[in-house]
């Protein structure tokens, strides 16, 4: 196309790069900061009791990653946004507040004297983050890693956020179906029928929903969490041949689909019991290929297209 005339663009040229088509950015931000979880109603024993290791003073620190996604329609220049503005929001807004500083003390939503105040957990802080940004960014999700093991999401202004911890085990299995010769497993699973079995080293992805409570600043105990799943998946899967190992592979062909799937099914009322939704399953078998089971119907306003970007991020 040549160049436009002087004067009024014509819609033509602004069509040509896309204006008003909807698209998903997303943004990636780091800080370093430290932290201490210590309620000041709670005596030094029950704090231990509560937070463990968080409970020491003066605190600890974590390098945490922010995933900041944003929709819209393009502009003119084929943007959702100017990243510069984008970049410039973030900065000001959160990661020149936050970096280098100690959290319980950086924001007033931290200050635990405050009858209003919650600890700065993953959860707590993205709900914070998302609080600054909104007036800034048109904001679709924000994601705060913690740590590469621990992250929390956020896709609106409410109180509701995802928690994800991430662990891993080590098995072996073999693909077969037994009603089926040789022959035809083969056909079906590859090399994946052969009759010894082959092995991964799983990675498993839990995300639980619910609402940060107004004090802890979680969805729920994350040591809890992890304890659960610690003992129904963790400790009775790792080093097993599953489909001799675990009952439910006696009868059922252990796909990365179908562990992700009893995943699930193991996981859903202990979560439950801990005040948290089992939302996702996601089981990584291998760089190549993963699982994932939505264990909800999606509900409360959440995105799917938001939380795919910032899975992607
Ligand atoms: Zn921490
Ligand atoms: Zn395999």
């Amino acid at each position: 196309m040549a160049a436009p005339p002087a004067g009024p663009v014509p819609a033509a040229f602004e069509a040509a790069h896309g204006k008003g088509r909807p698209c998903v950015i997303t943004r990636r931000a780091t800080f370093s900061a430290s932290h201490r979880y210590w309620l000041p109603e709670l005596s030094p024993e029950e704090n231990q009791a509560r937070f463990g290791a968080c409970s020491l003073a003066p605190g600890h620190g974590h390098n945490y990653e922010l995933i900041v996604a944003m929709g819209g329609g393009l502009d003119a220049n084929g943007m959702v946004l100017n990243l510069s503005e984008v970049k410039h929001a973030i900065r000001e807004q959160v990661t020149a507040q936050l970096d280098f500083r100690f959290l319980n003390e950086a924001w007033p939503d931290f200050d635990l004297t405050r009858p209003d105040g919650l600890l700065p957990t993953t959860e707590a802080l993205v709900r914070a983050i998302w609080k600054r940004l909104d007036a800034h960014l048109p904001l679709m999700g924000l994601r705060l890693y913690e740590t590469d093991k621990l992250w929390a999401d956020v896709l609106g202004d409410s109180m509701e956020a995802f928690l994800t911890i991430r662990t891993h085990f080590a098995a072996a299995h073999r693909l077969a179906r037994p009603e089926l010769s040789f022959e035809e497993n083969s056909a079906i699973y590859g090399k994946c029928a052969r009759p010894h079995g082959h092995g991964h080293n799983y990675l498993l992805d839990i995300t639980v929903r619910g609402a940060i409570d107004p004090r802890t600043g979680m969805v729920c105990d994350l040591a809890a969490l992890q304890a659960v799943v610690d003992d129904l998946v963790v400790e009775p899967f790792d080093h097993t041949f599953l489909n001799k190992d675990v009952e439910h592979f006696a009868s059922t062909v252990p796909t990365a689909e179908n562990i992700a799937l009893h995943i699930a099914d193991l996981l859903q009322s202990p979560v439950a019991g801990l005040g948290a939704t089992l939302h996702k399953v996601r089981l990584q078998e291998s760089p190549n290929n993963a699982a994932e089971v939505f264990a909800e119907v999606p509900q409360l306003g959440m995105n799917p297209q938001a939380l795919e970007a910032l899975a992607g991020a």
